[in-house]
């Protein structure tokens, strides 16, 4: 962990390093000066949704939705209430999969909402279906242990 901890910033892309320890303290990239770690769920596109995924040492839990998906409307105030709750443990955010549909056909991702965690570049586990924060949270939590130190 000497070397920080690695983040694609969710607005361009940039891989940073943030020593652990200023996780919380409102790191910001160091190509455009977006905010790193905030309590807002992150809108992806192909690019930064694949950086982030496949680059992140934090936990990353993508919500996959679509504006015509009644469930992904009703759960997205519960995606951002878990996410204000996991502010600096666990990144969110999204990606609309009617925008961005090859993502959902390499991920072969047959229904939404669905949620992926993932976690040091790899994907830990699914969730489907529309959920409650608390339930979120703690999928996040359960599958992703905390790190020491
Ligand atoms: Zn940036």
């Amino acid at each position: 962990m000497a070397e920080g901890v690695k983040l694609a910033c969710t607005t361009c892309g940039q891989m940073n390093r943030v020593p652990a320890a200023k996780l919380t303290a409102n790191p910001k990239c160091g190509s455009c000066g977006e905010a790193l770690v905030t309590d807002k769920v992150a809108e992806l596109d192909p690019a930064t949704h694949d950086k982030a995924t496949r680059g992140d040492d934090l936990p990353l839990l993508v919500d996959y939705w679509a504006p015509w998906c009644g469930p992904c409307r009703q759960m997205a105030p519960e995606f951002a209430k878990a996410a204000k709750t996991l502010e600096g443990r666990a990144r969110f955010a999204k990606i609309n999969t009617q925008d961005h549909p090859k993502i959902s056909e390499r991920l072969r991702i047959q229904g939404i909402p669905l949620l992926i965690l993932y976690h040091k570049g790899r994907e830990v586990a699914r969730l489907p279906g529309a959920r409650p924060a608390a339930e979120i949270a703690a999928f996040v939590t359960g599958k992703t242990p905390a790190q020491a130190g």
